[in-house]
């Protein structure tokens, strides 16, 4: 029996322009006294008139660029007609007869493989005002925080094509790092510049049967959409299995409980009497004018995956990581165009040094380690100076010191590592205090000297090079003259 999600995506982005969609206030206004950023305009007082900000369309179209679709060359504005205390003018602008652009895609890798996620639509319109119930110090009150109010917002649709909410995941996750490298959205959940609302129904496709669409609206953080959408497709599931009804409605995701709660069924919910707005004209593109966006759009998340993959041979995974911490990648290609073997600059990239970092809660280019420090470490790993085991121990503190290899080993009294006579030393005296076991590898327990070799590397807190023990060890158990 196949029982399988349809997801789809509305995801909600501020569009990072100095002024709001419709008026010169300023949309920077996040951390201000609440109703400091406000004029007559996005408070709608009778008598003012929306004046449309070309950025916001400017961003626009360089969204729907990056997201393939189709733009309209001619595009309006609507009314959104409900009451609602953080809607001011009792209507929010939106495009809904006509949005800017339409019939797009996103390529997103999850799973570890690629997918085509349709886009339905891509429209501008304008953020409401902010409520904040109950504040600890007035708690029979309810006040309105209005800067918010009428800053652009750029509404992406998609089609009901994820399949799992990993892919939902993946999805908002490319999105917001698209819009961040278009740099026309800073994609920061917390403080609500990307929103997310999930709709998502079960079919079962072996009986033909499918569940009602349930929508789960205002989730601020990638993870608890994911999580959400879990809950939901098991609830929905074990619901279309017992036959039991299921009814259309918005739920919320209480973190607390970690489960989805219903907010509203969609009888109660409005009917917004969309109509045209009469106080803006049409937004009418050159294709020309297009065209020269078009060339300013770098090269994006995806594709960036992609290269790093071909030109580097990184895995999919890996290149991801880059992606995702762009500071790291930056260190990357730069030791990798001095030269140094990517395998190992990956390697300690992104195992003991990104370890570190995130311990610590660091990005690389805020620490001491630089390209020449780490062609110092991996020089002195392949030439026997040091051991891998010894460098990772080292990471710490070349990443608050500018301080030579050579100074800290000294400073840290690791110096032994290629010292063979120090090596035969400890050597000797592990075998001649496990007589039995010696014996034993002479009568042919070879796998001993796996045994013999941890012992040396404790006595020497693993400071020495493991292949000189391991040559060591077994000459010495095998009764070769060894003194060197
Ligand atoms: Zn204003």
């Amino acid at each position: 029996m196949a029982i399988k999600p349809q997801i789809g995506l509305e995801i909600h982005a501020q569009l990072l322009t100095k002024t709001k969609a419709f008026c010169s206030c300023s949309s920077e206004s996040f951390d201000a006294p609440p109703n400091t950023h406000i004029c007559d305009g996005c408070t709608g007082q009778p008598g003012t008139l929306p004046k449309l900000n070309a950025t916001v369309v400017e961003f626009a179209v360089k969204a729907a660029l990056a997201l393939n679709c189709h733009i309209n060359e001619r595009s309006s504005f609507d009314r959104k007609n409900y009451f609602y205390p953080d809607l001011v003018k009792g209507f929010q602008i939106t495009q809904y007869f006509r949005p800017i652009a339409e019939n797009g895609s996103l390529l997103i890798h999850a799973d570890g493989r690629k997918k085509k996620v349709r886009i339905r639509r891509v429209h501008i319109e304008e953020d409401t005002g902010k409520l904040l119930h109950s504040p600890a110090d007035r708690p029979e009150c309810a006040f309105i925080d209005y800067n918010r109010c009428g800053i652009a917002l750029l509404e992406v649709v998609t089609e009901p094509d994820l399949d799992t909410p990993k892919e939902a995941h993946a999805f908002m996750e490319t999105l917001r790092n698209t819009f961040r490298t278009l740099g026309i959205c800073s994609g920061d959940m917390e403080k609500g510049a990307l929103r997310c609302d999930a709709n998502i129904s079960v079919r079962d496709t072996d009986r033909g049967l499918v569940t009602a669409r349930v929508e789960i609206k205002n989730v601020n953080s990638f993870r608890f959409v994911e999580k959400a959408l879990e809950y939901e497709f098991e609830r929905l599931k074990a619901a279309l299995l017992s036959g039991e009804k299921t009814v259309s409605e918005t739920r919320g995701w209480d973190q607390g409980s970690r489960s989805t709660v219903s907010l509203r069924s969609k009888g109660e919910e409005n009917t917004y009497r969309h109509f045209p707005e009469p106080d803006l004209p049409d937004i009418v593109l050159e294709r020309a004018w297009i065209d020269r966006i078009r060339t300013t759009i770098p090269e994006l998340p995806m594709e960036k995956q992609d290269r790093l993959m071909e030109q580097y041979g990184l895995t999919m995974a890996e290149a991801k990581t880059f992606l995702d911490e762009p500071e790291l990648e930056t260190f990357f290609v730069a030791a990798v165009g001095q030269g140094l073997p990517v395998k190992a600059v990956k390697n300690w990239l992104l195992g003991e040094i990104q370890k570190t970092l995130k311990e610590r809660a660091l990005t690389i280019d805020r620490t001491t380690l630089t390209v020449a420090r780490l062609a110092e470490i991996i020089e002195w790993i392949a030439t026997g100076k040091t051991t891998t085991h010894i460098a990772k121990t080292l990471i710490p503190d070349l990443l608050e010191n500018d301080i030579s290899l050579e100074q800290l080993l000294s400073e840290k009294g690791i110096s032994r590592i290629n010292d063979s006579a120090y090596v035969i030393e400890v050597s000797k005296k592990v075998v001649e205090e496990h007589p039995e076991q010696a014996e034993a590898y002479r009568f042919g327990k070879t796998g001993l000297l796996k045994y013999f070799i941890g012992l040396v590397m404790k006595e020497t807190k693993g400071q020495c090079d493991t292949s000189l023990v391991q040559e060591t060890i077994k000459a010495l158990l095998e009764g070769n003259n060894i003194e060197g």
